[in-house]
């Protein structure tokens, strides 16, 4: 079967980068499902940046939003992931990035400069309200600290003016839902509750 590098859903043009995570969320798709929509989004091979750029042109008046998503989390390809991104802009189309917030300890700098006027929204993965409970969900290589760096990097990205969306899944308890949205509130980000996929 053919590697899925980019695909539609609900009117959005979807970017599969890579299936490289940091975390192994307990309520991560990948778990159960092998991709969305029919689309299998496990790769053989990671796709070219070229590759999905000739791949996107080919669809270019088929869409205004752009997602970096994958089945993965697109920062382990930031360079790509700008390269592709630079393109998208220059068609006039809105960028968004789907991510756990961990871009920025995974390439060891802060990433956020480099988004600025090529990512127009960034999705981030709140998960939970403290890094505690945070790691009991997202089970990341690095383990607490990873709240932290994903708060930061939501500050930093509210600051540079992209505009967050702070997201929890409705795995959690109430209770922290209302204490998560406080936290986005506090940032000044958007908030939203996923349903959780299974
Ligand atoms: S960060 Fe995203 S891709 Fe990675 S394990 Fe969690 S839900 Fe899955």
């Amino acid at each position: 079967m053919k590697d899925t590098y980019i695909y539609f859903f609900e009117g959005k043009l979807y970017i599969n980068l890579t299936n490289k995570c940091s975390n192994d969320c307990t309520f991560c798709l990948r778990n159960n499902m092998k991709g969305i929509d029919g689309n299998n989004l496990w790769l053989s091979r990671e796709g070219t940046k070229e590759e999905i750029v000739d791949l996107i042109s080919e669809v270019k008046d088929k869409f205004a939003d752009a997602v970096f998503c994958g089945y993965g989390e697109s920062t382990y390809r930031l360079d790509d992931m700008l390269y592709i991104a630079d393109r998208l802009k220059a068609m006039g189309k809105r960028t968004r990035l789907d991510t756990n917030g961990l871009g920025s300890l995974i390439n060891g700098r802060d990433i956020v400069p480099e988004l600025v006027g090529k990512i127009d929204c960034a999705s981030v993965s709140l998960n939970e309200y403290n890094a505690q409970k945070y790691d009991e969900v997202s089970r990341s290589v690095y383990g607490e600290k990873a709240f932290d760096a994903m708060l930061e990097f939501s500050r930093e990205c509210v600051k540079a003016g992209i505009d967050v969306l702070l997201t929890v899944v409705d795995v959690i308890p109430n209770a922290d839902i209302i204490k998560c949205r406080e936290i986005a509130e506090r940032l000044g980000a958007r908030f939203r509750v996923r349903s959780y996929i299974q």
